[in-house]
């Protein structure tokens, strides 16, 4: 809730200043394909600090600002390092981990539709007896633009004795159709599964990167799950961090009166109470007036030419 001492805050951003530098690149290509919310949300990502208040106790405090948009080069760093944490720790109990990879033919029409395809026939083939001895698993989808379509794609992690290659692609041809490029098996040992799957819990954010095409890839996989943990591996946390809108407390307990679910963004106070109702209310539980601050400090250490070391020593 207290803004971090000033040389923490300072170290962090010289270690992650190249992130943000391309934060703004992607920031401003938003702003460019005339989206201007995109744009100010990736912007005002890990640089400024929003408002929150606790309904319970009325008192309000300032936090980080996170944007929470896969496009955001910190954001889907610290999603993707949740994630591994998660992941790291169902591996280290699997007994035959299995990472399958499932393409699909060029998609050439709408992508959105072509994710929505891709699961639904994944769906399909967990129903197949192939996978019958599969307890619990997740999955990835990975979007890439070409020039004349998607390249859409799935890697899937479980548990499974034992996936016969010829049967598990023939199966999967006869979903998605005859011209269906090669699938991927691989059965991995105990020692190298956790740096397998550190990689693979960084895939969602690997898009073709480039201020170029973040707008296009952010659109062709708005609204999209992307990530989802299955069976015995559903985990409810892991979902909620695929999702780019707010379905989180910014702290689940207050730190002022201990009181569980009470914190919420003020910049939420018209939807959680109602317009009219949240004006009232925000005099009561709200004393301070902006609703987003700037954290001087990070914006003068990205605003800098230096890089590395310099920048602290510059502004100490
Ligand atoms: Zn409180
Ligand atoms: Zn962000």
């Amino acid at each position: 809730m207290q803004i971090k001492p000033r040389e923490e805050i300072l170290n962090r951003i010289n270690k992650r200043k190249r992130h943000f530098v391309r934060k703004r690149k992607y920031a401003q290509a938003f702003l460019d394909a005339g989206m201007p919310q995109e744009y100010q949300a990736l912007l005002n990502c890990e640089e400024t600090q929003a408002l929150v208040c606790c309904s319970h106790c009325g008192k309000s405090w300032y936090v980080t600002n996170r944007c929470r948009k896969r496009v955001c080069p910190l954001c889907s760093f610290r999603v993707a390092k949740e994630r591994g944490n998660y992941l790291k720790a169902l591996t280290a109990r699997m007994k035959y981990p299995k990472f399958l990879t499932l393409t699909m033919p060029l998609w050439e029409n709408n992508p959105q539709e072509g994710i929505k395809y891709l699961r639904q026939s994944f769906n399909k083939m967990r129903r197949h007896k192939l996978f019958s001895k599969v307890v619990g698993g997740s999955y990835m989808i990975e979007l890439k633009i070409k020039p004349t379509g998607y390249h859409i794609h799935m890697h899937i992690m479980m548990d499974c004795p034992f996936l016969p290659y010829q049967k598990v692609f023939s199966a999967w041809k006869s979903l998605v159709g005859s011209d269906c490029p090669q699938i991927f098996i691989e059965a991995v040992k105990s020692e190298k599964a956790k740096e397998y799957v550190a990689k693979y819990a960084s895939k969602a954010s690997d898009f073709d990167s480039g201020p170029d095409v973040v707008v296009k890839w952010y659109l062709a996989v708005k609204g999209q799950r992307l990530f989802t943990t299955f069976g015995k591996w559903y985990n409810a946390k892991m979902e909620d961090l695929d999702a780019e809108y707010e379905v989180f407390i910014p702290e689940s307990k207050c730190p002022y009166c201990e009181q569980m679910q009470t914190v919420f963004f003020a910049r939420d106070g018209p939807f959680i109470f109602g317009h009219d109702e949240w004006i009232i209310i925000r005099s009561f539980i709200c004393k301070e007036g902006y609703e987003v601050i700037d954290i001087p400090e990070i914006r003068d250490a990205i605003n800098s030419e230096v890089t590395g070391n310099q920048v602290s020593l510059n502004l100490e």
